[in-house]
Formats: structure tokens, sequence, C-alpha cells
């Protein structure tokens, strides 16, 4: 098969699989043969070893082998906030965190700075084994050409994102303009990068309802209309939102961006907090994907978004990490606790809707971007996989996996990370990125960005 199609060939052989996808299964000894960027076939070790004799190896050593995570909703241009002094006293609320950290800290973004955050952001997820990324982007200072810059530390890295610039009229017309203006530009090329087409992806970004006039808003619609292009915007994360949403147009923050056009089937609504039964509704009918984001919502003291009935009333909700670390699996733990604690239940979000959100729901948001079906490991998916070097010391089945892997796996033990067929990361090494000249590029320029927060 490798001489008439050219594309190699890799074989993960004595492996424990979890498939996820529609019937997760658990194979034991099993493999997964690999070509090109796609998953070809699985089966029992000693058979796809006999038939592939050709193919590059690797031993799993009897090591779990799951689908590479998926983040819905990401900010690599947040990273140098780590450690970050605020000057003057704590912000108190929502508003206050957005006007005393992140509305200034992207402005002290220059490329140099967007390229270097998006670096360390993209080591951390290859370490814990996040192969799709889905980013939301601002640096007001250096706006034209940002998401080129993203997306070649994106393509260096050899995992696969789907980017935006987030339109907003906070910092005046001039900035909105060129927002929109870089989206649409980045959507066109992404769309005309033919096979590259299938790593690096576009939407269009908004920030949120309460930064965003009906005029932008507008304008924001007719540029994306012809790119056929979705949104990727913040919605009703605090309560904020939703006063300046009835302030504004006398309609809630869901309503509002419908009529403008802004909600579909290659929409992203992050977080959702503060929706009502009613926007729940137009989220579901007009096919619109929500991504929750728990350790974010936390630490923000926002409110925990009622995630239980949006599921059960068959909105797609995934899991993101809102510029949190790249380890889905601390984001999975983060919201199998929150609800329970919150509700005061603990049959509250099971550990099966957690899995949902983060293996079949992500997945199904991420296929609307890229071009064949990821996040599980079934013939013809991309070839995003992770091994695992977890020992269980209770039975693991197919039935019992979620709770190994929220109360089992941390993401540290994730030994090898391969995205579209590509080794990115080999028994913890990284192949594809330079860690060490990374970080301290990162050290330079966040002394630099600091000083001018
Ligand atoms: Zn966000």
């Amino acid at each position: 098969m490798t001489m008439k199609t050219g594309k190699s060939q890799m074989l993960i052989s004595n492996g424990t699989l979890a498939t996820f996808g529609e019937a997760n299964e658990l194979l034991e000894n099993g493999a997964l043969l690999i070509e090109g960027d796609q998953i070809v076939a699985i089966g029992p070790s000693s058979e796809m070893e006999r038939s592939h004799p050709a193919a590059e190896r690797i031993d799993a050593r009897g090591r779990l082998v799951m689908p590479g995570s998926i983040c819905a909703h990401t900010h690599f241009y947040g990273a140098f906030a780590r450690g970050l002094g605020i000057p003057g006293d704590a912000p108190a609320n929502f508003p206050q965190i957005l006007e005393k950290l992140w509305w200034r800290l992207d402005k002290t973004l220059l490329w140099e700075d967007v390229r270097s955050s998006a670096l360390v952001c993209l080591v951390d997820a290859i370490r814990h084994g996040t192969t799709t990324l889905i980013d939301h982007h601002a640096s007001p200072n250096a706006i034209d050409g940002s998401l080129d810059v993203i997306a070649e530390a994106v393509q260096q890295s050899g995992l696969r994102a789907c980017l935006c610039y987030e339109v907003t009229d906070r910092d005046g017309p001039e900035k909105a303009a060129a927002g929109i203006k870089e989206n649409a530009r980045f959507i066109y090329k992404a769309e005309s990068a033919g096979e590259r087409r299938a790593q690096i992806t576009a939407t269009f970004g908004l920030h949120a309802s309460l930064t965003l006039s009906a005029e932008t808003l507008a304008r924001c619609a007719e540029a994306a209309k012809p790119t056929g292009a979705g949104f990727h915007i913040h919605v009703a994360e605090d309560k904020a939102d939703q006063k300046d949403s009835l302030r504004r147009s006398g309609l809630r923050v869901v309503e509002r961006l419908r009529e403008a056009g802004i909600l579909g089937p290659r929409s992203i609504a992050a977080h959702c907090v503060h929706i009502d039964a009613y926007e729940r509704d137009f989220l579901r009918e007009t096919g619109t994907l929500v991504v929750h984001n728990p350790r974010s919502n936390m630490n923000n003291a926002v409110g925990v978004a009622d995630v239980e009935t949006m599921l059960r009333r068959n909105v797609t909700v995934g899991l993101g990490n809102d510029g949190f670390s790249n380890n889905m699996f601390a984001e999975m733990m983060a919201a199998y606790l929150v609800h329970k604690s919150h509700q005061g239940d603990p049959r509250a979000m099971p550990g099966g809707e957690v899995m949902q959100m983060a293996y079949r729901n992500n997945a199904e948001i991420a296929s609307r971007f890229f071009q064949k079906p990821l996040g599980k490991l079934a013939v013809g998916a991309h070839a995003d996989v992770i091994i695992l070097d977890y020992a269980p010391f209770t039975p693991l089945t197919a039935g019992n996996l979620p709770w190994h892997i929220l109360f089992g796996i941390s993401g540290c033990e994730v030994t090898h990370t391969i995205c579209g067929g590509r080794l990115l990361m080999k028994e913890r090494e990284l192949l594809t990125l330079d860690a060490e000249a990374i970080t301290a590029r990162a050290m330079e320029r966040a002394e630099q960005v600091w000083k001018r927060f």
C-alpha cells in the first residue's frame, strides 16, 4: 500500500485502544494503522503486525491509546497573564476583570508576543495530548496579519487549529474595522490553502454582545456572509452581558445575536452562563454550538451554566479551556465537580455527560471546521491519537472508562501525541517544537509585556 499511494504508514501496536465515537469500545492488545493523515485500519495487534510489516512501528507496550483531546474555546494570547500582578485593588467583578486584566494585556501584545504566546500554548497542548484547538485571538495593537503569525506557529507545531480575531468596538471604529478585515482576509486565505485546510481553518471572531454595536454586528454579518464562515463569540458569560443587551436593544443576548444573523450551525457561543429557556431554544433551533468552560467560569465567579438542561434539550455543548492550561483532562475534572458542588447534588453532571462534552460533542464541533471526522479512533477519521502511560489497579472496561479518565488520569500520563498522522511527541520528547528555546523566548517577551502592562 505504501508503494501504491506513496503515503507513509504508521502502526501503533500492543495498545489498549479506547475508540470513543458512536459505540465506545475498549480493545485490548489492539493496533491502529495510520496512512498519511488518517486512520485506515483497527484490529488485533498480532494480525495487524503480520499484515503490515513495512509500516513504521510504535509499540504502545500495553498503554492506553485514545483520540487526541479537543479544546473548543481557547485564547493563546492570554499565556503571559500567568503570574502577572494586576496593579491596584483586585478586580471585584467580571467587567473589572476585563478592564483591569484582559483589555490591558491584549494591548501590550506585538506580533512577536503573539507568536511567542501561541507557541507556549502549543507546547503545552502537545504535552497534554490536545490535538485540536479553537482559538479566539485579540491584540489591538497588532491586528493585521496576527492570524498569519498564529497560523505559522500552529503549522510548525503540527497541531490542528481553527483561528479567528475578536472584533470589538471597545478600541474605536478603526480597530473594529481592522478586526473585520483581518477575519475576512484570513478566512479566504485558509479556504484557499488546499491541503493545509485540514490543519488550519478559520471562523469569524466577535468579542461579545456587550462590546458590539448594532452597526458593527451588521458589518460583521455582511463581511462573513460571502465566506460562508460562522462566528465565534462569548455569550452571556456574565450578567453584565444580558444587562447591556437589554439596554441596547430590548432583547436578551441570544435573541439579539439571532436577529443580527450571528447564530447558526458553524457558530460557537462560548459560556452561555446566563441564558434563559427561550434563548436555549434559539440555540437549538439554529444549531449553534455552545462551549462550556468550567475552570474559567469558577475563576471569574460568573456563575455556572445550566449545561445539563442544554444537553437534555439537544443543544450541542462542548468543552473549552478559555485560556487555562491546554490540558483537557483538567477541564473534564472541573466540569465533573462544579455542577455537583453548585447544585448540592452528587448526581449532577455524571461522568458520561462530561465525556459526551469532551469527546462526542467536541468532535461534532470540530468536524464543522475540519474536513474529516475526528475525536475518535475510527477508520476514515483524522489520525489524531495519543498514548497514555496509565496502569489501572481496578478493572477497566468500556463502561467505566469515564471514571478511570476522571479519577486516574491527570493529563501528565501522555507519552505520545500524533496529529494528522504526524508524530509530534515520542516518549515525552517533543519532535516539532523546541520547547527550551520557546520557553526562553517567552520569558524575554513576557518581561517586556509586563513592563508595558
Ligand atoms: Zn473566552
